[in-house]
């Protein structure tokens, strides 16, 4: 087996051959690197933001000497009709079976040249190297200026990266790659100051180790650099549990977290791929970022945030206190479990009346009065989590509501939708009285 080096041709401003949409420059950058992605350490991809022939970078190269080396390029011909592939070679050189294999495989795949090897003694670089002594080749990927060349360019590029690692004795097993794939540039990172408040956090990240704390909704971890998260820290507000699920270990919940506590593992290449945070003295809310899925919806303090079973990578996590927590029951549906005030409490569009709620007020205070159907106004001053506003089994609607608390509210009504946000003052009324309409849901929102 050879080592393979792999210098995509132009580039640097010079864009190469140009048809069908596209350009050398870039088209041969993306076949270098899916080459190296299935190559994995049998590769050396060259520098691809120079142009090795205009720098003359063959002859300043220093690579071991049974290394060989390609180099990518793709045809072009005022005539469309032109089409195949073929490998130049040193004009005085015998091909090696590497070019051998490598012009068989290629002219294959892009028939219509007659002579699948060339030998050259007018091109600068197979020259160069033949001068440094490399084992060199320069291959034609096609023509760019025929359809058919770059749809199969296009669209079999896997397999052409595959046939030229074949032609070198290099297997594409995916074996060869890493867990979880490549890391790739660009995308978003998070904040590299440390910032705490209420809730804090940080993340464990390939490549990175650990980032720096973020705190309440901030975003820990990256974006779109195919990077995943393998451990995470929580400081939070009172006591919590956190479960992570990390690959090949499932499931592993660690009680009682403190900053120090490291949920899932470093060192072992292993994702997490989702979270649950449990809060006794506050109750939390958080969304991932997971491959190939992007931001989930936020999760409740008890819910699973990410997919399991999928292998699947978390990428990055935003995690923040909820004012208070609130369970609904609905006509029909009775209590349909606690949910943050952040969210809409109760259903919408299915005419069903909300029939009372609970609030757990985690420190908060918050006073409430109700206006029921046939009861009139109830007040029930200062709630505590066990207070049930409303009624459970006598089939009423609540019609009106009154808060006051440190928040902004506002409730969806029968037949007219959302009310505007207004402040919960203990005065302002939101709903209906005397015209038998139903409260159907609520929703708060920090003040
Ligand atoms: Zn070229």
């Amino acid at each position: 087996m050879a080592h393979l080096y792999v210098i995509a041709g132009h580039g640097a401003g010079d864009r190469g051959a140009v048809g069908n949409g596209y350009t050398e420059a870039e088209r041969v950058r993306v076949l270098a690197s899916r080459i190296k992605a299935l190559g994995g350490n049998n590769v050396t991809l060259g520098d691809m933001s120079r142009n090795y022939y205009a720098d003359n970078g063959i002859s300043k190269l220093s690579i071991p000497k049974d290394w060989c080396i390609i180099e990518l390029h793709m045809d072009s011909s005022v005539s469309a009709s032109a089409k195949g592939a073929h490998v130049i070679i040193k004009g005085s050189y015998n091909p090696d079976s590497h070019d051998i294999e490598l012009a068989n495989f290629l002219c294959n795949m892009f028939p219509g040249r007659s002579n699948k090897i060339v030998g050259r003694n007018d091109l600068a670089n197979p020259n160069r190297a033949a001068a440094k002594g490399f084992n060199y080749r320069l291959a034609e990927f096609g023509f760019i200026s025929n359809k058919t060349d770059v749809s199969t360019f296009n669209s079999r590029m896997d397999e052409i990266a595959k046939g030229v690692l074949s032609a070198f004795g290099i297997g594409s097993a995916s074996a060869s790659e890493p867990v979880d794939g490549y890391v790739v540039n660009g995308g978003k990172s998070q904040n590299n100051k440390d910032e705490f408040g209420d809730v804090s956090y940080r993340v464990h990240m390939r490549g990175n180790g650990w980032g720096a704390w973020q705190c309440d909704g901030e975003m820990a971890g990256s974006t779109g650099q195919n990077r995943r998260i393998e451990a995470i820290c929580l400081d939070g507000d009172g006591k919590a549990d956190v479960t992570v699920h990390i690959k090949d270990t499932g499931d592993k919940e660690y009680k009682g977290v403190t900053k120090q506590t490291v949920c899932g593992t470093i060192g072992e290449g292993k994702r997490i791929e989702a979270i649950k945070i449990v809060g006794t003295d506050c109750y939390y809310m958080y969304r991932v970022h997971q491959k190939n899925i992007g931001w989930s919806e936020w999760a409740n303090n008890g819910e699973f945030a990410g997919t399991i079973g999928e292998g699947l990578q978390l990428e990055a996590v935003e995690i923040k206190k909820a004012m208070f927590s609130v369970n609904a029951h609905v006509q029909n549906k009775g209590w349909i479990g606690e949910r943050a005030a952040e969210n809409v409490i109760g259903i919408t569009g299915h005419a069903l009346r909300l029939e009372a709620f609970k609030i757990n007020p985690y420190g908060k205070e918050i006073k409430v009065k109700a206006h029921l159907q046939t009861d009139g106004w109830v007040d029930y001053g200062t709630i505590t989590k066990d207070t049930i506003i409303g009624t459970v089994g006598e089939s009423k609607r609540i019609e009106c509501l009154c808060f006051s608390g440190d928040f902004d509210y506002r409730v969806h009504v029968q037949g007219s939708g959302w009310t505007d946000w207004t402040k919960a003052d203990g005065v302002s009324t939101l709903g209906t009285v005397g015209q038998a309409l139903r409260i159907e849901a609520i929703q708060f929102r920090e003040r």
